[in-house]
């Protein structure tokens, strides 16, 4: 058993912390505060090639493991949170093509995807349905070689920017079980009858847009049915939320490292009664439960991630490590504020957005209470079959 990262992970790693701290953070606080694009950080992030990282060396992309993949977004949430977001749905989109996509659909879409090129994400949610995800009303008709799509998505995180979108519809509405009527149709920007509406006000995850989605009679060709074979889309999309689940923990980490980091520094620097605030023991009691709740958040990240490698089914892993690294972001992000006294809560300090940027953790990709019911299931089935 080994909890160290391999050289090649830590060199990796080593790159991405090294271009985060060049150029996401000196611009993080300015530029999430005016709710400017971040067009520069994502032209570099295409040079890096971190738009491929999770397509197959034969598409352009580098395929990393799943530990490095997390370690991506640990390093660029600790700059800003919302960058990862711009990488976090397109790589989910392409972990899909990669895996379920027809040779076809892969020899078309993977390597502008790899490059950034071209952009994507993912659209699952509906104004009246998120955690479930079988009650959508988005439907697809089939009509000769074409399916006529309508319906809306809310919440589509790089919307706006997409190229192309993986969208969650019912080929058959009827079907009982209701899964396998589901399907992922690939939709593509400038189809006639797609728009994307207003982007969202949000408390924070700011960087990235995430807007509404309407489809309107909009015509989509058979051909860009994922995987070619209908009623395998919510499987599908449950399958790349469980590897995506390793990106969401690893930006919670990230984000909780960075409040520990502030926290540590602040610390040491203000006095108060004659003396660093950091000899205070109540202040020490914080530090202390934060670090060990940031590296413990970290290890269940890594061993998810590990398992994800070994192809093993991860769901349980996977929701545990979101599910603790996400809520103990939260406590620290108010822990780091705290620290900060009344300079935690000006814009002019980090922590009031790193406090803003936490809870969205706890809800994407499968909100935490979901997860806790994933990992019960989990036990009693494990439970079942020690008895
Ligand atoms: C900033 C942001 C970006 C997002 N980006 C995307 C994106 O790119 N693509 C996309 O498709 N979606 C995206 N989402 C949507 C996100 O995935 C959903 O918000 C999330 O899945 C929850 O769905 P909901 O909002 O409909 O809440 P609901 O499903 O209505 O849940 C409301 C509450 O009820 C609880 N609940 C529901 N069912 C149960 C149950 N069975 N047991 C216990 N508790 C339950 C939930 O835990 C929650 O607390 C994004 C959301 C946000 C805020």
């Amino acid at each position: 058993m080994d909890f160290e990262l391999s050289p090649q992970q830590a060199e990796f790693r080593d790159l991405i912390r090294e271009f985060a701290r060049r150029s996401i953070a000196p611009v993080a606080r300015e530029w999430e505060l005016s709710g400017r694009y971040p067009a520069e950080i994502v032209d570099e992030m295409k040079k890096m090639g971190l738009f491929g990282v999770l397509v197959p060396d034969e598409y352009g992309g580098s395929a990393v493991d799943a530990v490095s993949y997390a370690i991506v977004f640990e390093e660029i949430s600790k700059a800003w949170m919302g960058i990862a977001g711009i990488l976090g749905s397109h790589s989910l989109a392409t972990w899909m093509l990669a895996r379920y996509g027809t040779p076809g659909q892969r020899r078309r879409w993977l390597p502008g995807l790899a490059t950034g090129e071209h952009r994507s994400g993912i659209a699952l949610t509906e104004p009246g349905a998120g955690s479930d995800l079988q009650g959508i009303s988005t439907v697809a008709r089939r009509e000769g070689a074409d399916y006529i799509v309508n319906g809306a998505k809310t919440w589509i995180t790089n919307a706006r920017h997409a190229d192309l979108l993986p969208v969650l519809v019912k080929t058959d509405a009827r079907a009982e079980p209701r899964h396998r009527g589901m399907s992922l149709l690939m939709i593509e920007a400038g189809t006639l009858g797609f728009s994307v509406g207003k982007d969202l006000d949000k408390l924070g995850y700011k960087g990235t847009e995430s807007a509404e989605v309407f489809f309107t009679d909009c015509r989509v060709p058979v051909e860009n049915l994922l995987g070619g074979e209908e009623g395998r889309g919510l499987q599908q999309a449950l399958s790349a939320l469980e590897f995506g689940r390793v990106n969401i923990a690893g930006r919670a980490v990230g984000v909780a490292q960075a409040c520990l980091d502030r926290a540590l520094d602040y610390a040491r620097q203000r006095q108060a009664f004659g003396r660093p605030i950091a000899d205070f023991q109540a202040i020490q009691l914080k530090l202390a439960d934060m670090a060990t709740e940031v590296q413990a958040a970290r290890l269940l990240t890594w061993w998810a991630a590990a398992a994800l490698d070994a192809g093993k089914r991860a769901d349980l892993e996977t929701g545990m490590a979101k599910l603790y690294a996400s809520e103990i972001c939260i406590k620290a992000s108010l822990e780091a504020m705290r620290i900060h006294g009344g300079y935690g809560y000006s814009t002019e300090y980090d922590v009031e957005r790193f406090y803003r940027d936490a809870p969205l953790m706890a809800i994407g990709e499968g909100t935490n209470d979901i997860l806790r019911t994933v990992i019960a299931r989990r036990l009693y089935r494990a439970h079942d079959e020690e008895s």
